[in-house]
């Protein structure tokens, strides 16, 4: 069986589009309808008027995806793909926490669970976090989760002090400065590009920082150039796909691995496989309460007007 035309077959057959990350294996990419960042994801989950989203990304993508455009049936290929940094801030202990700050408008990056969006008063993406902390007033108290490495890279651009969430994504703390420095080295022309939710010492590095979407785009405009590349590998299939000529190296991880470079293992639990699977079957499927959705939806709605 062709996989690939299976699906397509599929996807006309039941009226589905296919919304996938950058983050994706390459295979899965090929054959979405629209591939994006989270941002990207969410604007474009928003318009879908097709019957089912078969959301190839992590489950708090999904989620906002079916919180965005509830009578749609939105469908994860495997309900394993989880994120370390969502699950570093559990709802309850979350709620213990902002209790701890009453004044405070609470931020959260959308790499968290509905739950926690629930008792969010705006949520952000990198590729606006700034513009989401410079709508706040100025003399306005701000808890920001629940990535630390994303909040503290913030305060710095923005001025601010905010409480930060002690959470982070261990694809990105796995990046080994040791190595990096080594790599630069060996390629002195090279820039180093990396994504905010990378390390202090690593973004200390790098000579642009921005979300997924915001690299490709830095990419893009000077495409004769050696990058390396400080964040999960995905994204170098698209970067390569736009930008042949450019040089583009994979940051260095702490651990060996083949390809020296940093996966996230939840984003590659989807495969073509379980894409197919899911569609024929028309499961695993994200449902949400009404009243859990609605609350999330708040939100994330005063994050994407300010993102239009
Ligand atoms: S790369 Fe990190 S933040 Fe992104 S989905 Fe994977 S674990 Fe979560």
């Amino acid at each position: 069986m062709n996989l690939k035309e299976e699906i397509d077959r599929l996807k006309k057959e039941k009226n589905a589009v296919i919304l996938a990350h950058y983050y994706q294996e390459a295979e899965i990419q090929e054959i979405a309808d629209y591939v994006g960042d989270s941002l990207g994801l969410s604007q474009q989950a928003e318009k879908v008027e097709a019957d089912i989203i078969v959301f190839a990304g992590v489950h708090f993508m999904a989620e906002t995806a079916k919180i965005l455009n509830p009578s749609k049936k939105v469908l994860l290929p495997d309900l394993n793909a989880g994120c370390s940094l969502a699950d570093s801030c559990p709802p309850e202990a979350f709620r213990q926490f902002i209790e701890q700050y009453p004044d405070h408008t609470v931020v959260t990056y959308i790499n968290c669970s509905a739950a926690v969006k629930a008792m969010t008063d705006i949520v952000c993406t990198s590729s606006n976090a700034v513009k989401v902390i410079e709508s706040i007033p100025k003399d306005q108290s701000i808890i920001f989760a629940p990535d630390k490495n994303l909040g503290k890279y913030l305060c710095h651009v923005t001025g601010r002090e905010m409480v930060l969430w002690d959470g982070s994504c261990i694809v990105h703390e796995a990046f080994s400065i040791d190595k990096l420095l080594v790599l630069l080295k060996e390629h002195p022309d090279a820039k180093i590009i990396a994504h905010p939710e990378s390390e202090e010492h690593i973004l200390k590095t790098a000579s642009y920082i921005g979300s997924t979407a915001g690299m490709l785009n830095c990419v893009k405009q000077n495409p004769e150039q050696k990058y390396i590349v400080a964040t999960e590998a995905g994204i170098l299939y698209e970067m390569r796909k736009e930008v042949p000529d450019a040089v583009l190296i994979p940051a260095p991880a702490k651990e060996d691995n083949t390809c020296a470079c940093s996966e996230c293992a939840y984003m590659k639990v989807n495969t073509l496989q379980k894409l197919y699977d899911c569609l024929l079957h028309e499961a695993p499927e994200i449902k949400l309460s009404e009243e859990l959705r609605q609350q999330a939806l708040i939100p994330i709605n005063r994050m994407l007007k300010l993102s239009i």
